[in-house]
């Protein structure tokens, strides 16, 4: 009555809001999680199994034990630069730890598989907006990491009826309306915290990656998603499959593409407090626009994302960070 949902690497940012809201829809969601950069607060009202997806051992105990109706995956190493330097690090956990995770499922028929896949998968932009047809062509450990999920689980929906969908994440932003959950990377990488932290005064300033790209204001155009939208369509995305729906990839981004200037503003206007901006250099592989076709979503899962402004997600993200850390 109450469909369990495996949800690996549920105690990290995105996923432990994908708990919430599966909550909150009705489901059991079971969070196995190695807390390498998770929070165990951060699961709230699920069970958490403290344990590594590449432990086939452990995951079989789970999933006889849980008999999950559908399994999503949260459990990545995400970061671009990281993967260039520490490429075995990446293969390991994002490759082969996935597939004894994809293998575990089949031992225990369990059949529907949710996963993050990424922009990234795209490299550099052939044309803009990016939509499902775009050429792969992946430029980092990272992006490659993702697109051999993908192409495993073609290859296991074809061979063992494995079905599953792949949401590919542009810039995931935000937090939780209600305040009680938030992004928290240790060391923090991403843009919008980063802002946040030097509005705060956790940092003396933000670095702008670069002001000579050939955007209109210089710097990079990126498509901020917010963490509920972005949840909302993985809710979408369970229900087509649990109805019996077939495999199939959505490019997930609210459609706007935002500068790192444009972000910096909407920091201001929203925190009210000064935010000091250095130059800096541009950061390897980074392309000058990166935003997401998304329609497909939109048509084939009836999803429709609810905080399309900038000023909201900043809101949102800005909210939590003064609850943390003030
Ligand atoms: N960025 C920046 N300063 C920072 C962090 C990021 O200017 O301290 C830029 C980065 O070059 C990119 C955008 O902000 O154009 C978003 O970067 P982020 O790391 O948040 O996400 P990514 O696009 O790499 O997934």
């Amino acid at each position: 009555k109450f469909p369990k949902i495996l949800v690996v690497g549920g105690a990290g940012y995105i996923g432990s809001h994908m708990v919430k809201m599966l909550r909150a829809a009705g489901y059991v969601p079971v969070v196995v999680d190695d807390l390498s950069s998770g929070r165990r607060e951060a699961v709230l009202g699920a069970e958490l199994v403290v344990g590594d997806i590449g432990d086939a051992n452990l995951l079989d105990e789970v999933l006889e034990r849980v008999s999950p109706a559908a399994v999503m995956h949260f459990a990545s190493f995400i970061q671009v630069g990281e993967s260039v330097q520490e490429p075995a690090k990446y293969y390991r956990n994002n490759v082969i730890a996935t597939q004894v995770l994809l293998d575990g499922m089949r031992a225990h028929g369990v059949r529907n598989f949710i996963f993050s896949s990424t922009a990234a998968i795209f490299g550099n932009p052939k044309y803009d907006p990016i939509d499902e047809a775009h050429p792969k062509e992946p430029i980092n450990p990272y992006g490659r990491s993702k697109w051999m999920v993908e192409q495993i689980l073609e290859d296991y929906d074809r061979a063992y009826g494995l079905k599953s969908i792949c949401l590919r994440y542009f810039n995931a932003a935000g937090a939780d309306a209600d305040g009680e959950l938030g992004e928290c990377h240790e060391p923090e990488t991403h843009l919008i915290p980063l802002i946040l932290q030097a509005a705060s005064g956790r940092r003396p300033h933000v670095t702008i990656y670069g002001e000579d790209y050939d955007t209109p204001d210089g710097t990079c155009i990126r498509d901020y998603i917010h963490i509920e939208d972005l949840c909302s369509a993985h809710l979408h995305a369970l229900d087509h499959l649990l109805q019996g729906g077939d495999s199939a990839r959505y490019n997930l981004g609210n459609g706007n593409g935002f500068s790192v200037r444009e972000v910096i503003d909407a920091a201001r206007r929203v925190a009210g407090r000064h935010i000091a901006v250095e130059k800096g250099d541009r950061r390897a592989g980074d392309p000058p626009r990166l935003a997401a076709d998304a329609r497909k979503a939109r048509a084939e899962l009836g999803w429709t994302p609810k905080y399309a402004d900038l000023d909201t997600i900043v809101a949102h993200a800005w909210a939590w960070e003064l609850r943390r850390f003030q």
